[in-house]
Parts: C-alpha cells; sequence; structure tokens
C-alpha cells in the first residue's frame, strides 16, 4: 500500500470506532489514504491497532490511537477531552460510528446481560459520541457521521432480536439526526452491510450462508470502506439521511 500524497486538502481528522480491525480498519486505511489524518479507536486488542497504524504510516499516512470502551460512557468523555486538550483548536470533522459486535440468541433464551451490551456497544454509543463531536462540527460548518448499521437492522434477523434493535435504533437516529444539520453542511448517513468477511463473521458457515446471497459470496471491509469514502467526500455533499446496504444484492 502507498499513499499518494492529497494535494490541497487541509488537516482533517476522522475518528473511526472499532478502526482496529475488520471494516473499521478497512475504513480507516482508506480514509488515510484519502488524506485524513485517522484517529484509531479500540477496546483492547492494542496489537492488531498498532498493526493498522503501522500500515498507515509505513504507507506515507497519518494516524494516532485513541483507545476506549464505547459501551462505557465516561470513558468516551474522558478520552475526547484528552484529545481536544491535546490538539486545541483542531477538531474531528469525520465520525465513523462502527465499533459493534453481536450476541445471537433465540428471544426465549436471551439474557438481560446480552441484550444490554449490545445496545450498550452498537446503539448507546452513538449517543455519547455524536452529542460530544457534533458540538464542534456545528461550530465549523461541517461535518460527516457515518453510523455502521447492517442489513440486520434493516430486514431483522432472527436470533438477533437485540442485534437487529440496536442496528434499526441507528438508522431512526440517522435520519432524525440528518435533518436537524443538514442546513449547517453535516450529513449524516447509514450503512448497511450484509455479510462481510470479518473476525465477527469467522464462526459462520460461510459457504451455506453464501448460497442465500444473490452475489454468492461474502463481502469485503474494502468493500464497505469504498462507500464510506465516498459518503465522506465532498462529492456526496447533497447525500443525507440515507441507509446505503453493501450486501450483494440480499435487500
Ligand atoms: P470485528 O471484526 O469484530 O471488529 C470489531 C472492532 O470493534 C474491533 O476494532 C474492536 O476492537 C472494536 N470494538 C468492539 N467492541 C468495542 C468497544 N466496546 N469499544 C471500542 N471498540 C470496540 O467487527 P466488524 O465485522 O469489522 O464489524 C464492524 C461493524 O460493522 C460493527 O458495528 C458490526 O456490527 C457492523 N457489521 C458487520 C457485519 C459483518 O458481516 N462483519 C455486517 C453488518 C454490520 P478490539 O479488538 O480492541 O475489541
Amino acid at each position: 500500500m502507498k499513499f499518494e500524497k492529497v494535494e490541497g486538502m487541509e488537516k482533517k481528522y476522522a475518528l473511526i470506532t472499532g478502526g482496529s480491525r475488520g471494516i473499521g480498519r478497512a475504513v480507516a486505511e482508506r480514509l488515510a489514504q484519502d488524506g485524513y489524518i485517522v484517529i484509531i479507536n479500540y477496546k483492547s486488542n492494542e496489537q492488531a491497532a498498532q498493526e493498522v497504524l503501522k500500515t498507515i504510516t509505513d504507507a506515507g499516512g497519518q494516524g494516532e490511537l485513541l483507545p476506549f470502551d464505547v459501551s462505557d460512557p465516561k470513558a468516551i468523555q474522558t478520552a475526547l477531552q484528552q484529545w481536544e486538550e491535546q490538539h486545541q483548536g483542531e477538531h474531528i470533522d469525520v465520525l465513523v460510528n462502527n465499533a459493534g459486535l453481536r450476541k445471537d440468541e433465540l428471544m426465549v433464551f436471551m439474557e438481560e446481560a446480552s441484550w444490554n451490551v449490545v445496545m450498550d456497544t452498537n446503539m448507546q454509543a452513538f449517543y455519547q459520541l455524536t452529542h460530544h463531536v457534533l458540538q464542534r462540527m456545528v461550530r465549523a460548518r461541517h461535518g460527516r457521521i457515518i453510523n455502521m448499521s447492517s442489513v440486520s437492522g434493516v430486514i431483522g434477523l432472527a436470533g438477533q432480536v437485540n442485534y437487529s434493535a440496536a442496528k434499526g435504533a441507528l438508522i431512526g437516529a440517522t435520519k432524525a439526526l440528518s435533518k436537524e444539520v443538514a442546513a449547517r453542511n453535516i450529513t449524516v448517513n447509514a450503512v448497511a452491510p450484509g455479510f462481510i468477511k470479518t473476525d465477527m463473521t469467522a464462526d459462520l458457515d460461510e459457504e451455506e450462508l453464501a448460497k442465500t446471497i444473490p452475489a454468492k459470496r461474502f463481502g469485503t471491509p474494502q468493500e464497505v470502506a469504498n462507500l464510506v469514502s465516498f459518503l465522506v467526500s465532498d462529492q456526496a455533499d447533497y447525500i443525507t439521511g440515507q441507509v446505503i446496504c453493501v450486501a450483494g444484492g440480499m435487500v
């Protein structure tokens, strides 16, 4: 990987939660390639995060690590406040709410803990992060927010009542917020991947599931990152409040 210098691009920061693995990693690498200084968030796997940062800097891009648990409101506030103290006069122009997890269980067997952790990580984090970052976007009169939803949140999948609820809520939040901030040149869109080859789907029977997908294969994290790259670019200035599936025809 080698990054071309993006001439004339001002210094812009993009925060990608869960940017150390899977889809988040591909997004971080792609946005760094597009000229952003990427802020790579992760929870515990520091080695994976360091690898992403090294890949980016080796290729001529810029990035930094910002670990915190997105399901912990206090940890989010502390990390973002520290970042702001260290970056006086700068702000985050792109927020990709990507970190997520699934705890699949049929509703009749679902423990409250599974419900809570899925809601806290996939959905509650949206409030904490977006509420904080939005203040400066509004003042700057520019910003991009991408919410990583899922086909599960669009059509609902059996065994994922918690996950479908969290990802569906993100879609509602995307549409409502987009209307509040469009006049400030802030766009808010949801990306809804189908089955993408990452650690999150490593436990699934890929061969069997692929037969149910019109494209007959799982997608790659880069195919999701391509869409995020477009949506945060100036070319997508007039696209907001949308849910775009990257799902090989599943929806
Ligand atoms: P993944 O491979 O499991 O990677 C998850 C990433 O999120 C890691 O960087 C992980 O960091 C981070 N993370 C998890 N919990 C966190 C927390 N509490 N705080 C901070 N970071 C946390 O997942 P993925 O497949 O790339 O999925 C990324 C997003 O796409 C998720 O929102 C997922 O729901 C969504 N999605 C995925 C698929 C799919 O097929 N893969 C389909 C639809 C939607 P650590 O390693 O440090 O924990």
